[in-house]
């Protein structure tokens, strides 16, 4: 994967910051919120844990969205995810006003997205580009039109290449307002680098100030996807060890459309439910016990399934991160004299 040269300058400087502090001051508040807009996606990616979910499918309501976004700007602020758990955030009709009420608030950082840029057109490529948006990630499944069927499951590979094309000319006449990233799923980097539609889309995310970045390495979701839905030169990652917490339960919260609380992406039924954010605060589901104790079960040795399985794991590098010791510390001098963040285990 590329890492921006301001990423790899966050994370070199704050490779200088001990961990627990880091750790200290993130318990109070989460640094991002994953929001779902939506579970429902009109593409079918092999590689994707969307084809084995079992919950009911469905869109935020703008009201429960707001909810979380008031919350969220008046507690601590941070940034926003719209690529939950899974679901195309396209499909939801309300992302650009969902998207503008984000960024009218004073502490919501950064709102960004994945999509497979299927219904950007329906959406609107230049209304999208103005919502106030800081990254869109656009993927696109191969170069040629039976690469993308075969990876995708839908036959859109003449749309989705053209809608980049759109947004990337688009942006550029407006000086690059949004930070964009065409993610190529690849089977065969070999011949992609051959490919006439792929070089031509090179040479235009270069001169639009665009990434390219070529894709081949996947998780299993937790198990659900496997080495025989790996084609050619795809390949699943190993499941590491796992002595130290996963980063991700310190850092960010995944909220269902519904308003289901999780610990992160890959568990697409909510196997570990951490609260829901009708019932309850994003303060109290971040510092209740059910998340406390996932923290610790990885230092005691019992975690659950769903991480026992899972490749998406990190540990705790991700968090030496300059902007999250940033995060840490503002949230730590407001807050610390309040709550008691030197529980043992975490
Ligand atoms: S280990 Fe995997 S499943 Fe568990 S919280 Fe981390 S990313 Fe999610």
């Amino acid at each position: 994967m590329f890492y921006s040269l301001k990423s790899r300058l966050n994370y070199s400087l704050g490779k200088l910051v001990p961990t627990r502090f880091i750790i200290g001051g993130l318990k109070l508040h989460p640094a991002t919120l994953l929001v779902e807009l939506t579970n429902i996606c009109n593409a079918n990616c092999i590689y994707c844990g969307y084809r084995f979910m079992k919950r009911d499918k469905g869109i935020m309501k703008q009201k429960l969205f707001e909810k979380l976004i008031d919350e969220f700007d008046d507690k601590s602020g941070g940034d926003i995810n719209l690529t939950g758990v899974v679901g195309d955030p396209l499909i939801d009709r309300n992302i650009v006003e969902k998207i503008k009420y984000s960024m009218a608030k004073k502490n919501i950082r950064n709102i960004k997205f994945s999509t497979n840029g299927i219904l950007l057109q329906r959406i609107g490529v230049k209304k999208l580009l103005e919502s106030g948006v800081n990254s869109i990630l656009i993927n696109i499944g191969g170069m040629d039109k039976e690469t993308y069927k075969r990876l995708f499951g839908v036959d859109d590979f003449y749309k989705v290449y053209e809608n980049v094309r759109k947004i990337l000319l688009t942006n550029k006449s407006m000086h690059g307002k949004v930070d964009l990233t065409i993610v190529i799923k690849v089977i065969s980097l070999e011949d992609v680098l051959k490919n006439k539609s792929c070089l031509s889309l090179k040479e235009l995310a270069k001169e639009c100030d665009a990434r390219i970045i070529f894709d081949n390495i996947y998780d299993s979701w937790s198990g659900r996807i496997s080495k025989k839905d790996m084609v050619d030169d795809m390949k699943l990652k190993m499941n590491r060890e796992k002595k130290e917490p996963c980063s991700l339960l310190y850092n960010t919260l995944s909220i269902m459309w519904n308003g289901d609380v999780v610990p992160c992406c890959r568990d697409i039924d909510g196997e570990v439910i951490l609260g829901n954010i009708l019932q309850q605060s994003i303060d109290e589901i971040w510092r209740g016990d059910i998340l406390k104790n996932l923290r610790r079960s990885f230092t005691k040795g019992s975690i659950p399934a769903i991480c026992k399985k899972c490749e998406h794991y990190e540990g705790l590098k991700p968090l030496k991160n300059l902007h999250l010791f940033k995060k840490a510390l503002r949230d730590g001098r407001s807050k610390v004299q309040n709550f008691n963040y030197k529980q043992k285990g975490e």
